[in-house]
């Protein structure tokens, strides 16, 4: 039967794209604008991250309106970070590409550059899970969302990092980002989910002929993404400069589901499932947890009554400077090098039991689609990825909350938001799944396989929904 589309309809789905395409002509083309845009963020980002650590601790009665330190800590942890997060599924990394004011410091500088050639330690696939899980667990360490020097030591640490790649590595590209930013795989890993993307037509690429006395065409695609060859949109920082290069680069909307389920296959990573399953679902949910956990306390009363046994009792004193374990004795804020260390190990500890655990559910339910195949787990795996995103936004929205409540803004709509964003996300995974699974295998192995993935998904959702109700 021939399916009827109202005229209505098809012209403002072309509309539609025509205004997309033309948005990203625009980006492109007005480098200028961006320029400013973004040198107005690295400036407002800079005076947030160097101003409050040189300003007195607030006072009690301090508000986020009338205190800066309160107020770049909400403009980091209660905005920026739960945001840019959103803003990933939402537009694709378009904050990379426009905002981040580390990766414009990194191109900026790399303008510059001493021009090396980028070196094999660099482009080390591991580094962006090594990356993300340690300044994960030192952010923890030092109280990052606390205290503003922790902030500075944390971000500052990594914007210096962004410029010395840049000032070595690289012409008027983004080394830092593309292979060692901490949280690129994470940004890259949830783009999949735009509905946005920059979509290359192979057959425009390739048939397109250079004019003749024209200058040769190229584009400066800062961070190294291989154009004629994108499929997906993890490494793109959607910052328009390919735009309608060789009549064959257009800003198009697409499913949400189709680079996970059609393209993520062809290229599947192993980073990507450590970065989902330890790092997200795993390290991240840790680091929201532990403040709160019973076993964190059990765990230090255990280690501590061992030490006392057998008279080993510096570790329960000692302490160490801010900058390795919160040390505020003025907050009486104080962590002991048992605290610390039972804190790494508290963290490793979850994410190595949720990473198995859930991991352990896709794998069952990769082996019942068929023969054991490590390219169909890591595509498998993918299928958390709204499920990963959704827990971290969430973990990172409690600081919001948190600090607005502090402030006499009371969310009551927020316990019903979460649920229904959980349950959410985890049907959207679950969906994910059950269209990956059937490229490999259809009827009952299909139906099959959706039983350990089902079990991991609510594993998973289970370790989010116990941040904020007690299961
Ligand atoms: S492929 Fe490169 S140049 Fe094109 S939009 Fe993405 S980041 Fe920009």
């Amino acid at each position: 039967m021939r399916s009827f589309t109202p005229k209505w309809r098809r012209a403002s789905a072309s509309d539609l794209d025509a205004g997309l395409a033309a948005l990203g002509d625009w980006l492109g083309r007005h480098r200028r604008a961006v320029a400013v845009v973004q040198w107005a963020v690295v400036l407002i980002y800079l005076a947030l991250l160097i101003v409050p650590p040189l300003l007195p601790m607030p006072e009690q009665t301090a508000r986020i309106w009338s205190n800066l330190t309160l107020a770049a800590q909400f403009a980091f942890w209660g905005i920026w970070w739960p945001f840019v997060l959103l803003s990933m599924v939402l537009f694709g990394r378009l904050w990379c590409g426009v905002l981040c004011p580390e990766g414009s410091l990194s191109e900026t500088i790399s303008a510059r550059s001493r021009g090396y050639a980028v070196p094999g330690w660099i482009t080390w696939k591991g580094w962006p899970f090594v990356a993300f899980s340690l300044t994960t667990i030192y952010g923890q360490m030092i109280s990052v969302y606390q205290y503003p020097q922790a902030a500075l030591v944390l971000l500052g640490g990594s914007t210096v990092g962004a410029v010395v790649i840049g000032w070595f590595y690289g012409r008027n590209k983004r080394v830092w980002c593309r292979y060692l930013c901490p949280v690129s795989r994470v940004f890259g890993v949830l783009a999949k989910l735009a509905p946005l993307h920059y979509r290359v037509d192979l057959n425009s690429w390739q048939s397109w002929q250079k004019p003749r006395g024209g200058a040769p065409a190229r584009v400066d695609c800062a961070p190294l993404v291989a154009i004629g060859t994108m499929k997906g949109s993890a490494a793109c920082h959607m910052c328009g400069r390919c735009s309608g290069f060789r009549g064959a680069v257009t800003l198009a909307r697409r499913s949400p589901n189709h680079e996970i389920v059609n393209v993520a296959g062809s290229e599947t990573n192993a980073v990507e499932t450590l970065v989902i399953l330890f790092g997200l679902l795993g390290l991240a949910a840790g680091a929201f947890h532990w403040g709160s956990s019973s076993i964190y306390i059990a765990a230090k009363q255990f280690s501590a009554e061992w030490l006392i046994e057998h008279r080993l009792m510096w570790p329960l004193e000692a302490t160490a400077p801010w900058w390795i374990f919160t040390n505020y004795p003025d907050q009486s804020d104080v962590m002991t090098l048992l605290d610390g260390a039972v804190l790494i190990g508290y963290l490793l500890l979850f994410a190595a039991l949720v990473g198995i655990g859930v991991g352990g559910g896709v794998a069952v339910a990769t082996r019942w689609l068929g023969a054991w195949s490590p390219a169909r787990f890591h595509h498998m795996v993918q299928s958390l990825i709204p499920l990963a995103g959704c827990g971290v936004f969430l973990g990172l929205s409690m600081t919001t909350v948190t600090l607005l409540g502090q402030n006499g803004i009371f969310l009551d709509f927020v316990a019903g938001l979460r649920a229904t964003m959980l349950i959410g996300a985890a049907a959207w995974s679950l969906w994910l799944g059950w269209r990956i699974a059937g490229i490999y295998a259809g009827g009952r192995r299909r139906v099959a396989a959706m039983l350990p993935l089902a079990i991991g998904v609510t594993a998973a959702a289970a370790v989010w929904a116990s941040l904020f109700w007690r299961l």
